[in-house]
């Protein structure tokens, strides 16, 4: 039987059971396609990124023999669309069943469901033999609680894969969880790593987006390109970060520098998305490296927590909530992205350098994402489904069943709460803790009124003030209800005032 397989440019993975065997029956098919560059504006180096990965993924195919059919960008062939083009192949080769794997977002399993009802002949949907979890099994979990509490479902997760554990089921060391002992400032020490990994040169692929007119934003670096492209990088990647990196990351997790960008990260995220790194071998490596006493527990806990905690939560949550999930917006925030989103341009030297950064390296780290951009975005009262095509677009590693759920749930609050228990929001307090930002900056980190007073602060109270009802209720945000309660009317005036004047000038903070 003739048959068509489907790889997506986020199934990369090659240890994946399809390519165990060799078979002249089955025809592989990769494209690169307009429908997939342009359902939102994209930084040019997730698109090159992508591409680049799947001709290499595709020339590993065709060197172990594999047939393989590979729509470039530019190819007068390439009708731009996943449906005319596998249609086209399905009369051309005289198809006899079509075959794709679970794809990991909504738009794409509803495209794909569609096109095989379209078809007469049979289909078959594959895992892509990823996730730890199945799509369902977060929801099936928390079936009928109201909090979803991502602890619950961490400890069930290490239970179930016996990660972490002793014998009895007992968790490693007595504890699940080591989180508070983590988070320092980094001042310096210890000192960070040269940037390991390889460069590519890609300004073919870029002559060829240009051509075909593919709208992009950011730095493109097509000829300093280091995002790795194949599962031998990725694992390089993975072993320079275990080895130089991993000791650290705990400590200065949330740690923000002026001259830093990736610090103690690992920088797996891409490679883990597109799959040519499995969450499992990145799981197992660091647990290796625990028992062979080459990093103590809160280190190995605070990592494992990211990939099969966090991680797969998210996932689970994303396909829980979907599709209403994308238009939740429970402050109805309405603010566009203020313009200098696009090139960093503003006094606030926080955003500016984590705009700058991630416009420069299609990359910040979670805090940057979270407690800087995020941050603002939600006192500043941004559309958070706009401030969602934001992120989807600047990120490298930024695909929507990972994307919606931490960009609307955990820093925007716009599910009122299903996935974060409070905003995540704070004042020039914290970020002058964890970060030297606040050196230098145009605005004063103590003040909250006046000309020079920094925008988080006013916008902080105000964000609290003017929520109120929404949030009075709320356990984990009793001593800031609190402290407003004892403000007097002309405080409350005055942060207002304050608020509305940083709000109506928010083009030139
Ligand atoms: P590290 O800091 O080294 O962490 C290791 C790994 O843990 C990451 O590679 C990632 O796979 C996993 N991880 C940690 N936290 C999360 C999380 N909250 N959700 C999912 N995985 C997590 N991550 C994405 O992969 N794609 C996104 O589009 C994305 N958008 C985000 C948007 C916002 C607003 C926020 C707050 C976070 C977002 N994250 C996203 C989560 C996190 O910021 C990135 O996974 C991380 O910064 C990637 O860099 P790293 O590989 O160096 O990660
Ligand atoms: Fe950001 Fe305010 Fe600090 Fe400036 S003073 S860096 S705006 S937190």
């Amino acid at each position: 039987m003739r048959i068509l397989r489907l790889i997506l440019g986020d199934q990369l993975n090659p240890c994946h059971s399809w390519f165990k065997n060799i078979d002249d029956e089955i025809i592989y098919v990769l494209m690169e396609i307009k429908q997939e560059t342009n359902y939102v504006l994209h930084h040019a180096q997730k698109i090159i990124a992508i591409f680049a990965a799947m001709r290499d993924f595709k020339e590993n195919l065709l060197k172990k023999n594999h047939r393989v059919i590979y729509y470039k960008i530019s190819d007068t062939s390439n009708q731009q669309s996943f449906s005319l083009n596998l249609q086209s192949l399905i009369s051309k080769y005289f198809i006899e069943k079509f075959e794709y794997q679970e794809p990991d977002e909504l738009r794409l399993d509803i495209d794909l469901k569609n096109l095989c009802n379209q078809i007469n002949i049979p289909s078959q949907i594959y895992s892509t033999e990823h996730f730890y979890t199945k799509r369902e099994e977060v929801k099936d979990l928390f079936k009928d609680k109201k909090q979803w509490l991502m602890e619950t479902f961490y400890r069930y997760m290490r239970k179930k894969h016996h990660v972490l554990m002793n014998d009895d089921n007992s968790p490693a060391e007595s504890k699940w969880n080591f989180d508070h002992e983590n988070r320092k400032a980094w001042k310096g020490e210890p000192k960070t790593f040269k940037d390991a990994r390889s460069i590519h040169n890609h300004s073919e692929i870029w002559k060829e987006l240009n051509e075909s007119k593919i709208e992009s934003f950011g730095q493109d670096q097509a000829e300093q390109f280091r995002w790795p492209l194949n599962r031998k990088e990725a694992l390089k990647q993975l072993t320079f970060f275990i080895e130089h990196l991993l000791i650290h990351f705990g400590d200065f997790q949330d740690a923000m520098h002026k001259d830093e960008s990736r610090m103690f990260h690992s920088l797996i995220s891409f490679a883990l998305n597109t799959k040519m790194l499995s969450p499992s071998e990145v799981v197992l490596e660091v647990e290796k490296s625990y028992l062979n006493q080459k990093i103590p527990i809160q280190t190995a806990e605070g990592f494992i927590r990211q990939i099969i905690g966090w991680r797969e939560y998210i996932r689970g949550y994303y396909w829980a909530h979907m599709p209403t999930l994308q238009d939740e917006n429970y402050f109805n925030h309405k603010h566009s992205v203020p313009s200098w989103f696009w090139n960093g341009k503003t006094h606030m030297n926080c955003l500016k350098y984590t705009i700058t950064q991630s416009l420069n390296e299609a990359y910040a780290h979670h805090i940057q994402r979270l407690m800087i951009v995020g941050n603002f975005s939600l006192l500043a009262g941004i559309d958070p489904k706009k401030l969602h095509e934001w992120y989807l677009g600047v990120y490298i590693d930024a695909f929507e069943w990972v994307e919606i759920p931490n960009t609307l749930g955990m820093s925007q609050f716009a599910d009122g709460g299903k996935l974060a228990s409070k905003p995540y929001v704070s004042t020039a307090n914290y970020i002058n803790k964890m970060s030297n930002y606040c050196e230098g900056c145009h605005y004063s980190k103590n003040e909250r009124l006046g000309e020079k007073a920094c925008p988080f602060n006013s916008l902080y109270w105000n964000f609290f003030i003017i929520n109120t009802s929404k949030l009075e209720k709320n356990p984990r945000l009793a001593i800031v209800n609190k402290q407003i309660k004892s403000m007097d009317p002309n405080t409350i005036e005055d942060i207002k005032l304050q608020a509305k004047k940083h709000l109506e000038n928010i083009e030139t903070l």
